[in-house]
């Protein structure tokens, strides 16, 4: 049996082969691994060592295994000695990812899936790096809503809500037509298609550095794909045209809902009086039908920089996180996320007070 990664977001970590067992060490904030396994014998036990922090996020989501490297199936994982285990049902070649795998042989697919619809794709680039944005109603005047995952690369669930998006917009549907009679919407589903091929979780820099990426929103300047995202939102919003900002992230499997929530108070701005009313009415709109969906307001960031800190302290903006969980449901349960936040943002009449 060989142990492969050399492929679109295939990502190995230190493992031993011994008798039925193959053993991968996803210890020290190793959380990531996404590897062919060629020639796999049958009943072949996967075992993976796990830190707290690894098996808050793995274990009550499963493994994932695939046979053709694109639809992945969930394999229940159970506790082991030193971790966590599941063994294969058949043998042959398998892959296996505790992430969905979401990369550049993704947002391939998703441009060649969404030809001919209405919709620009744009490559916006600076310093050797690209983040492609999916705009619908480009030259649209009036508001302009916005959709990002993939800040932290190997959140995937996000960018998989995010390509169901485009595709949703991309399609003749109800949701499509009601969301795009009443704004343009820019979607990005990856911020770095970079990042999402090396090994640090968030944000690989030019230097090669794993970092925070999506907390560099206030950093002068952020790196240039945050720079980048960062740019066209405040000039929609000092065009005074930006409506929603929602940044699209997951947890994993650490808690079992979808949670969205917006911040009360950043760099000594607060919202307050009918905008603080419009903010809850607005956050309860927009998680109403979602899967699994919780909505939560925080008086703070928990992270200095992040979007939400960076727009409410810089411009006064409302703006939006979800946190998709991966307990329980998969591309199915993504996708009819991504229809209920689309539906749910039209559904919402009034979008000024998102700006001071
Ligand atoms: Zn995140």
């Amino acid at each position: 049996m060989d142990v492969l990664s050399h492929f679109d977001t295939g990502l190995s970590q230190p493992f031993d082969v011994d008798g039925g067992d193959v053993t991968f060490d996803l210890r020290d904030g190793r959380h990531v691994l996404h590897v062919l396994l060629r020639r796999a014998p049958a009943g072949l036990r996967v075992r993976l060592r796990v830190d707290a922090k690894g098996a808050e996020f793995i274990a009550a989501q499963g493994l994932y295994v695939s046979r053709d490297g694109r639809r992945y199936e969930v394999l229940p994982l159970a506790a082991d000695e030193d971790g966590l285990a599941a063994a294969l049902p058949e043998a042959g070649d398998v892959f296996l990812a505790t992430r969905l795998p979401y990369g550049r042989d993704n947002l391939d697919r998703l441009l060649a899936e969404t030809r001919g619809a209405a919709l620009a794709v744009r490559m916006l680039g600076r310093a050797a790096r690209v983040v492609p944005v999916f705009a619908f109603g480009e030259g649209a005047a009036g508001l302009e809503h916005w959709f990002v995952a993939g800040e932290d690369a190997w959140e995937t669930a996000g960018s998989w809500v995010a390509d169901a998006m485009v595709r949703e917009l991309a399609s003749a549907s109800d949701v499509a037509r009601r969301l795009l009679a009443t704004a343009a919407v820019r979607i990005v589903p990856l911020v770095s298609p970079y990042s999402a091929t090396q090994p640090a979780g968030s944000y690989t820099t030019l230097e090669g550095g794993g970092i925070y990426g999506a907390a560099t929103w206030r950093d002068k300047p952020p790196p240039p794909e945050y720079a980048l995202v960062r740019e066209a939102v405040v000039k929609a919003a000092r065009a005074r045209r930006l409506g929603l900002l929602l940044t699209l992230h997951s947890w994993q499997g650490a808690h079992d809902h979808s949670g969205i929530e917006f911040i009360r108070t950043a760099g000594g701005r607060e919202i307050t009086g009918n905008r603080l009313e419009w903010a809850k009415r607005t956050l309860e709109a927009l998680i109403r039908d979602v899967p699994r969906g919780r909505a939560h307001v925080a008086e703070t960031i928990w992270h200095p920089g992040l979007a939400r800190d960076y727009m409410l302290a810089g411009h006064g903006a409302v703006t939006f996180r979800i946190e998709i969980t991966t307990c329980g449901q998969s591309y199915e349960g993504f996708a009819e996320t991504a229809r209920r936040l689309l539906d749910n943002t039209a559904a919402v009449g009034d979008w000024r007070p998102a700006l001071p």
